[in-house]
């Protein structure tokens, strides 16, 4: 015996009424009836959602510009800043006649999120000069398959007729400098068209 803590354990007999069990059943069944009248801890998930935190960070979006051109120029900085190497990329070089599919000369022919490597960090939406990619409110659905996690262009590039709000996670800041026409990459293909033809 190291301590001096020891206690004797003594084996009683049960008396009739705790044979019966039924104060411990009754006392249990009051608790219960009690927690009834209080309010609740949890939600009817999915059919209610509590509010989420204005800093969450969900399933990520590729956003098109105005002319719904991909913003994404396919330079790789997000997968370079990615820590959970979570985005693989294929770069392509835009064809003629494409101008109003991709917003640079280059664009991602794929690009690939692996949402169960994802850790949710928002570094690739930091390190984006394009404003291409952004984090969202989003979660990312269940699945039994591994293979359903990795995400491409179909599931992550929003459409003109389904845009995908970003608002939260563009700040004033961010939304200024995307009119600023001073800098190339905020030009859209009506933009540079416009530009050819007041040259002329
Ligand atoms: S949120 Fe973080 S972990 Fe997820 S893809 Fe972006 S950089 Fe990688
Ligand atoms: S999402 Fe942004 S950082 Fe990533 S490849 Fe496209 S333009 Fe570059």
């Amino acid at each position: 015996m190291l301590t001096n803590k020891s206690k004797q354990v003594v084996k009683r007999e049960m008396t009739l009424m705790e044979k019966a069990y039924l104060p411990a059943i009754f006392s249990g069944m009051i608790i219960t009836f009690k927690h009834i009248f209080m309010k609740k801890a949890t939600v009817r998930y999915p059919e209610q959602t509590r509010p989420f935190a204005p800093v969450y960070r969900g399933q990520h979006v590729l956003k098109i510009d105005e002319a719904g051109a991909e913003r994404c120029t396919a330079c790789g900085l997000c997968a370079v800043a990615c820590p959970a190497e979570a985005i693989t990329m294929v770069a392509a070089e835009r064809q003629k006649g494409e101008e109003h599919l991709y917003r640079e000369e280059k664009y991602a022919s794929t690009y690939e999120i692996n949402m169960l490597r994802c850790i949710f960090c928002g570094l690739c939406e930091e390190a984006c000069p394009k404003e291409a990619i952004f984090l969202t409110d989003r979660i990312v659905p269940s699945s039994f398959e591994r293979d359903e996690f990795v995400y491409g262009k179909d599931k992550l590039v929003e459409t003109v007729a389904n845009p995908v709000d970003v608002t939260k996670r563009q700040t004033p800041a961010v939304l200024e400098f995307k009119k600023d026409k001073k800098h190339k990459h905020n030009l859209t293909f009506l933009d540079k068209v416009t530009k050819t033809f007041s040259r002329h």
